[in-house]
């Protein structure tokens, strides 16, 4: 017999149920988890193919689409955003790229490496691009595509669209969206706004555990696809075939994680029977509650009024406070995760997820209750009026 483990060296799986408020992933409901132990179908198996279209047909409700081509890509968020520069950018092309945290430089990256010449439109971290510095960024050139993120998780800012999908449309380029942070959480309307390619992730506002990341192509994006000179330089995430199995002939391309989809229909559901209208008004005023919250304690956050994203908050870390010992405090005495800094803000901000299913008064009130014991265990000054500074915005709700 050969030394091997045994079974019985490992534990049963029994994770702790947190309350999950950092960038993502969110807490995943019940009946999501529930959904995704269904037993597995075939992935050509005619009752899943129906399930496919009824999960396209509620993708296409959230993304506010018609778009055919909205499909779950296999992988997380970055295979979204991977998948929509593979397919789209063909080498040489001139890509215009909004860069002001770590997704904006994430997407330089992944362009980059697909030969495209990048257009890379620098921003202060924490602050949304000013239309005018995208459009003094484009004089003269001839971009293919210009790329924003909606949602910077790494900081929290909220990018409006509408001014900078018209300098794209005047530059007859393909505007592309990272709606990894706002789907389901922050309005997003593809067709209405004119976004030609979006892409998302399940872990963040749809409350869906990681794995897959629902993209859409307008008709655009899919004429610039369709008369590419050269293949796509990757097989896995080729939409040219993928979307062939999502399409009418269903044909087979590679296996779908079939449970994923189970749970990804399901979260979705869930967003349909809330109403998106209802969610978007639900993560607003659960934001509003805790930056009242935060600076009725006395801190402060790090991007303006203005620019604030509801689905990720940037705490700006109070003189004094260990910031690694105050993210370890709340999740060991409270199960409580949030996020670090990341880049030029790490030690400065802590990130709080308001995503999805966690984007609760429960947890907004558990949040700043954590938080301000976790600051008077290490001496830190904080004002004790967070909580009713929070109670006001409810009461003001009801
Ligand atoms: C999380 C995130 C991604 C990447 O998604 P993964 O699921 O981590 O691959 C991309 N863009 C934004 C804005 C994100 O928040």
């Amino acid at each position: 017999m050969s030394e091997g483990p045994n079974a019985s060296d490992f534990h049963d799986l029994d994770p702790a149920i947190r309350v999950l408020m950092g960038p993502g992933p969110s807490d995943v409901p019940p009946r999501v988890l529930r959904a995704m132990a269904a037993p597995t179908l075939g992935h050509l198996d005619p009752d899943f193919l129906e399930l496919m279209t009824e999960t396209q047909v509620l993708l296409r409700a959230v993304f506010q689409t018609q778009n055919p081509l909205t499909i779950p890509v296999s992988g997380t968020g970055s295979a979204g955003m991977e998948a929509c520069f593979v397919n789209l950018v063909e080498p040489g092309d001139q890509v215009a790229i909004v860069v002001n945290g770590v997704f904006g430089t994430r997407m330089v990256d992944c362009a980059g490496r697909l030969g495209a010449e990048i257009i890379p439109i620098e921003v202060e971290w924490g602050r949304a691009a000013d239309p005018q510095a995208v459009a003094d960024a484009l004089k003269g050139k001839q971009p293919k595509i210009v790329a924003v993120v909606h949602a910077e998780t790494s900081t929290g800012v909220c990018q409006p669209l509408t001014e900078i999908i018209a300098i794209a449309k005047e530059h007859g380029a393909l505007m592309m969206v990272d709606c990894v942070t706002s789907l389901g959480g922050v309005e997003v309307a593809l067709d209405s706004w004119e976004i030609d390619a979006a892409f998302s992730g399940t872990q963040k506002c749809l409350s869906c555990p990681p794995g897959l990341a629902p993209l859409s192509f307008d008709e655009k994006a899919v004429a610039k696809m369709m008369a590419r000179k050269t293949k796509v330089k990757s097989w896995y995430l080729d939409l040219t075939m993928v979307g062939d199995y999502w399409g009418a002939q269903r044909k087979y391309h590679h296996t779908a994680p079939i449970n994923m989809i189970y749970a990804l229909r399901e979260a979705l559901r869930l967003v349909v029977e809330e109403g998106l209208d209802a969610r978007f008004a639900r993560h607003r005023l659960n934001h509003e509650a805790l930056v009242a919250g935060i600076e009725g304690m006395g801190l402060r956050m790090l991007v303006p009024a203005a620019e604030r994203l509801a689905s990720l908050n940037s705490v700006c870390i109070p003189a004094g406070a260990d910031d690694l010992g105050t993210r370890r405090a709340l999740l060991r005495q409270f199960g409580l995760e949030i996020g670090a800094g990341l880049g030029p803000l790490a030690g400065k901000i802590w990130r709080v997820g308001l995503q999805g299913h966690s984007a609760t008064e429960r947890n907004v009130r558990l949040f700043l209750t954590a938080l301000e014991s976790v600051l008077k265990s290490q001496d830190v000054e904080a004002q004790p009026g967070g909580p009713e500074a929070a109670d006001r915005v409810y009461a003001r709700s009801r």
